[in-house]
């Protein structure tokens, strides 16, 4: 077994069988009772159950919290919280998909702290109000390969009571620790290893897009969208394969290290879909992905040929890209239109203004209107492509 430990952006363990450092980690980090936080689906399968077995400080039965749901709640954040504090625990330890990662995060965050969730809202300076010494330290251990979520500052938690997702930020929610075993990710579906694969091609491609001066994020998303490309069809048509399985943990990690130069308005319009119609945020990422590019056409002409050479596309400048994501989509299944997915037209107007005012609408390559939005909501719902 030959692990790679890699110290950018945080301390990663890469490589078969990695989850099974996970003790050594917790005894590194001085974490005597870790809180597992685990997708619910999981809690039942092998994989989970070894790596709850061979946890030495755990007892008989390791200390799980798995009541949540994909797109997590503030309630449900409220609820970890509680199973935290009455455990007298002093880490998170959160296993799963971006569900899980985010929840075990927001955990960690605001558990000890004076104020409540989303007091921490990305916004101005709200993250320094926190004290950074009752932060819980997060190991993360991803499950699928998506939303990189797993080495971001940042939770996407629903508020229900007013239908939107919030981001929860900061600095020290970036995980003391992450390891990529690839074989977690090996049970992980088809149609999720698309839609989540698809997420992290957005996260490279949209930051990669955004005008912002970043050439470090820059490079990293390019060179994430190369391994996406080659190793995507792989992981899909073969789940078992664990190189393929290994890319796409690592294209994914860095989807995520890269989007700190920015997002766009795949992700506004995804957010904001998420939240209302509770859908899958890759799957929505990977509909609405040619009608952005083709929103943002004409400011990609340079970036659009960069990248269609470095991917080795047959065709060249924003055609090539534009055909490799359509085909890409069709090979792995993908719906063509949102209304495929059951969205509809009744509130197109306040899914636009939304959209308009989502945090990762500033990423985008150029400032859509309420009216643009509109209309690209409404390109994206009946599958017409600007061309
Ligand atoms: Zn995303």
């Amino acid at each position: 077994m030959t692990l790679l430990h890699w110290h950018y952006p945080t301390e990663i363990l890469v490589g078969e069988h990695a989850s099974s450092q996970l003790p050594a980690t917790c005894q590194h980090l001085s974490v005597q009772q870790p809180l597992f936080v685990i997708d619910p689906s999981l809690t039942n399968t092998n994989a989970i159950k070894y790596i709850l077995s061979q946890y030495q400080g755990a007892g008989p039965t390791a200390p799980v919290f798995d009541s949540f749901t994909g797109n997590p709640t503030g309630e449900q954040v409220e609820s970890g919280i509680a199973t935290f504090l009455d455990g007298g625990h002093d880490g998170i330890v959160a296993i799963g998909g971006g569900s899980s990662l985010d929840i075990g995060k927001a955990i960690a965050l605001v558990a000890r702290q004076q104020q409540s969730l989303w007091q921490f809202e990305d916004i101005g300076d709200n993250w320094t109000k926190a004290d950074t010494s009752l932060i819980a330290p997060i190991i993360a251990l991803p499950t699928t390969a998506g939303t990189g979520s797993e080495v971001g500052r940042a939770s996407v938690i629903t508020d229900t009571q007013h239908q939107c997702k919030r981001i929860i930020f900061h600095p020290k929610m970036l995980p003391a620790q992450v390891i990529l075993d690839p074989t977690l990710t090996v049970d992980l579906p088809a149609h999720l290893t698309a839609a989540t694969g698809l997420d992290a091609l957005s996260h490279n491609l949209e930051a990669y897009c955004s005008p912002s001066y970043h050439p470090m994020a820059e490079a990293i998303a390019i060179e994430g969208m190369r391994l996406i490309k080659l190793y995507l069809p792989i992981a899909y048509t073969d789940g078992t394969n664990l190189q393929a399985r290994t890319q796409m943990l690592i294209a994914s990690t860095m989807g995520a290290t890269a989007f700190q130069k920015g997002l766009g308005a795949m992700h506004a319009l995804a957010h904001t879909l998420g939240a209302r119609y509770n859908l899958h945020h890759g799957l929505l990422n990977a509909v609405l992905m040619p009608y952005v590019l083709c929103a943002n056409r004409h400011y990609l002409h340079e970036k659009m040929l960069r990248l269609s050479h470095y991917l080795e596309l047959e065709k060249e400048g924003f055609d090539g890209v534009l055909d490799w994501v359509l085909e890409l989509r069709k090979q792995l299944h993908i719906p063509h239109s949102l209304s495929e997915l059951g969205v509809d037209n009744q509130e197109q107007e306040a899914i636009a203004a939304q959209s308009m005012q989502d945090a990762a609408a500033s990423g985008n390559p150029i400032h859509l209107s309420q009216e643009q939005y509109q209309a690209l909501f409404n390109f994206a719902l009946d599958g017409k492509l600007d061309l």
